[in-house]
């Protein structure tokens, strides 16, 4: 522990495994839940009626810039920013231009639904983020409406233009499909990102949280039915890439666009898990799918002055991190966290 320093390149030089869990999996890729709050209520992720954590609880702007320097100091170099919806934070700029700075971070990315980067899409690259992925199950403005109960189709349309116009390396989409709600659409959203030179990332729903109006198993539509709609339209070819993520991509012959699936259910991804959550409450959840968790507020608290023991804390909670999610749409035990909470 002594060799642990607060320079991640010095740090790398003399630990450069310092983050590897029982099954030998490297974590490098942390992604931080600023908010557990949201301007939309995505039926899949949140209940009609939710409890925030009380703002008082939550990491401040400055200790979750210290908690984020710790990990890059030993030897994370992926950070993304998620919620909730991180754009709703109030000075959350802060955060991207504090971790924009920290040497060793190779890649500063965020998940947003887009509601508001047309006010932010320029600050956010001036600040070092490349990389976007913005939540998008519809293009049909009433079922927008349904899917977030609240949304305004027209705004994330004009946050995804922003963001094009912004300049960023890359600009995805994430489709969570729902078997009967937004399943018949998938073809027009690939064309849809096939027009502007984005790709697109297919989600199976997960069971995170108690939600009420629908049954997730009756919900369930898989990678592959999705797969075999698309290739009735289009030609997919899959990739060997590693993208060092649970997705599994295909190209096309005609389009730069790449189509993804994330298959938690289909195709289990936990034996390449490099990631681990922090929680905007600051609890450090070291699987999506699983309670094992280390509440780093309260070692970032006790210690405001000096990192290591954050340090130290944060290579003994990879003696917890499980070998895996055990998701099952069939059960009721669910974990009760929504996906809000979790950071997704
Ligand atoms: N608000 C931002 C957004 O929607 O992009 C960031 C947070 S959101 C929780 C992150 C991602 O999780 C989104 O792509 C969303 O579609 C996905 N998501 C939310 N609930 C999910 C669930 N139960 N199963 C699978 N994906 C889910
Ligand atoms: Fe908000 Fe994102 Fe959850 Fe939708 S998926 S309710 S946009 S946090």
């Amino acid at each position: 522990m002594e060799q642990i320093v607060g320079h991640r390149s010095a740090q790398a030089q003399a630990s450069p495994s310092a983050l590897i869990d029982r099954f030998g999996r490297k974590v490098s890729y942390l992604r931080i839940s600023v908010t557990d709050r949201c301007d939309l209520r995505c039926i899949y992720c949140m209940s009609e009626n939710m409890q925030f954590v009380p703002r008082s609880q939550l990491l401040t702007l400055e200790e979750i810039i210290r908690i984020a320097k710790s990990f890059v100091d030993l030897g994370v170099n992926k950070i993304r920013i998620t919620g909730g919806e991180p754009l709703t934070r109030r000075n959350i700029m802060k955060v991207f231009e504090g971790l924009g700075q920290l040497a060793g971070l190779d890649d500063l990315s965020l998940t947003t639904n887009a509601s508001q980067l047309s006010k932010y899409a320029i600050p956010l690259h001036e600040a070092g983020v490349r990389r976007i992925n913005i939540s998008l199950d519809t293009i049909q403005p009433e079922r927008f409406r349904k899917i977030t109960r609240v949304g305004k189709l027209h705004k994330t349309l004009a946050g995804i233009d922003a963001a094009l116009q912004a300049g960023f390396q890359k600009v995805k989409i994430n489709s969570v499909v729902l078997k009967n709600i937004n399943h018949d659409e998938v073809t027009e959203l690939v064309a849809f990102v096939r027009t502007r030179g984005m790709d697109i990332t297919f989600i199976e729903e997960m069971p995170l949280g108690i939600i009420n109006d629908h049954n997730r198993a009756q919900s369930y539509y898989s990678s592959d039915e999705i797969l075999s709609d698309l290739r009735r339209q289009y030609e997919l070819i899959a990739t060997t890439e590693k993208t060092g993520g649970p997705a599994r991509y295909y190209k096309m012959p005609d389009s730069e666009s790449r189509v993804g699936f994330i298959s938690p259910h289909s195709h289990n991804f936990c034996a390449s898990c490099n990631r681990v959550r922090l929680t905007a409450e600051g609890l450090l959840l070291l699987c999506l799918g699983q309670e094992h968790s280390k509440d780093l507020k309260r070692v970032v608290r006790a210690h405001p002055t000096n990192d290591e023991s954050l340090r130290k804390a944060i290579i003994q909670s990879m003696l917890i991190k499980p070998k895996g999610h055990n998701f099952d749409l069939n059960t009721q035990e669910v974990i009760l966290r929504h996906m809000n909470a979790t950071g997704g």
